[in-house]
């Protein structure tokens, strides 16, 4: 179970690296694992990532197994586990598009595209706090209830899924909508759906 649980992170972390979704050493990954958590130690790269860069820590931040230093972002991680029982696997990453966004302090809360509309509403954009901070854990945590895909002032983007391999989808799919969003405004903006529309891709849901 636990080999699994770390095989997934560095599958994972290899694709997102092939994508281009995380470069150099930023960005951490993390899974829950009963009621430990595993995550990747700090000074690791994403896309390149052997067993031993990987620690096993507790819901406070100890260290359980592993001989390196669990990422300096891993309170936003605890956080997120502990308001969200559905939420298994989680990705931190700087990935260019969403992080242009991010950059520029501009959420992705309009309704352009029925499918992400659907699925994430909107993917808002936490205030900026320097990163392993506590504050950067308030500012974040504050949308951790209500959404999956959350951007980082100044920073980047982090993705929670029930599983690995949902929360990969879920950043690949973001990322691609940010990609498209930025295209479509040198063709002059993206056309914002009316609400009526909105509604009925709602009633999808129900
Ligand atoms: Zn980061």
């Amino acid at each position: 179970m636990l080999n699994e649980k770390i095989c997934e992170i560095i599958e994972y972390g290899k694709l997102a690296g092939e994508k281009g979704l995380t470069s150099g050493n930023s960005g951490n990954i993390s899974c829950r694992y009963g009621d430990k958590i595993i995550i990747t130690a700090t000074n690791t790269t994403n896309g390149y990532l052997s067993p031993e860069d990987l620690i096993e820590i507790d819901f406070d931040g100890n260290i359980c197994s592993g001989n390196k230093k669990p990422s300096s972002e891993k309170f936003l991680h605890i956080e997120y586990y502990k308001q969200r029982e559905d939420i298994n696997a989680i990705i931190h990453v700087h990935s260019p598009y969403l992080t242009a966004f991010a950059a520029a302090g501009v959420a992705l809360d309009e309704n352009i595209l029925p499918e992400i509309v659907f699925s994430f509403r909107q993917i808002p954009l936490a205030e900026y706090a320097i990163p392993g901070s506590m504050d950067l854990v308030e500012n974040t945590s504050k949308f951790f209830k209500e959404y999956n895909v959350i951007l980082m002032k100044n920073h980047g983007v982090i993705v929670g899924g029930k599983t690995m391999k949902d929360a990969y989808m879920t950043l690949e799919l973001c990322e691609t909508y940010a990609k498209t969003l930025l295209f479509s405004k040198l063709l002059g903006g993206a056309k914002i759906l009316p609400e009526s529309e909105v509604e009925k891709i709602y009633s999808l849901k129900r």
